[in-house]
This record gives structure tokens, C-alpha cells and sequence, in this order.
């Protein structure tokens, strides 16, 4: 199953999309789905990525101090 269903601007609704033949040989791993309503090609390779974090940022509650 490769079909998964995404939100087309296109269409302007959720269709499903499925793995287009891929020329570039990336085979099962092709990061690009093409929308079955009207043909467009949408990347989703991003969603592989691990969402990383910028280290060291913190959030630091303002201290209000009664007088
Ligand atoms: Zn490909
Ligand atoms: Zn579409």
C-alpha cells in the first residue's frame, strides 16, 4: 500500500495520492506522491526527516516580583 491521502491545493480537498513511476531510481523510497485528482506531484521526502530542535533554547518565564 503506497496510496496515503494528503491535502491537494488543486483539488482543494483531501485526495488520495500515490507513488508516480519514478525515473530517478529511487524505487520504493521515492520521496514523490502524485495527487490521483488532477496528476499534480507533491514531495513528502520531508516528512522523513527527524525533527531537530535548536539546542540550548529555553523558555524563561518572566519573574514579577511583588513589591
Ligand atoms: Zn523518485
Ligand atoms: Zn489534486
Amino acid at each position: 500500500m503506497s496510496d496515503r491521502e494528503l491535502y491537494c491545493d488543486t483539488c482543494e480537498g483531501v485526495q488520495p495520492f500515490e507513488a508516480p513511476p519514478c525515473a530517478d531510481g529511487h524505487g520504493a523510497d521515492c520521496p514523490e506522491l502524485a495527487c490521483t485528482g488532477c496528476g499534480a506531484a507533491v514531495m513528502v521526502g520531508t516528512f522523513a526527516f527527524p525533527a531537530t530542535q535548536p539546542a540550548g533554547r529555553r523558555h524563561r518565564a518572566p519573574r514579577h516580583r511583588a513589591a
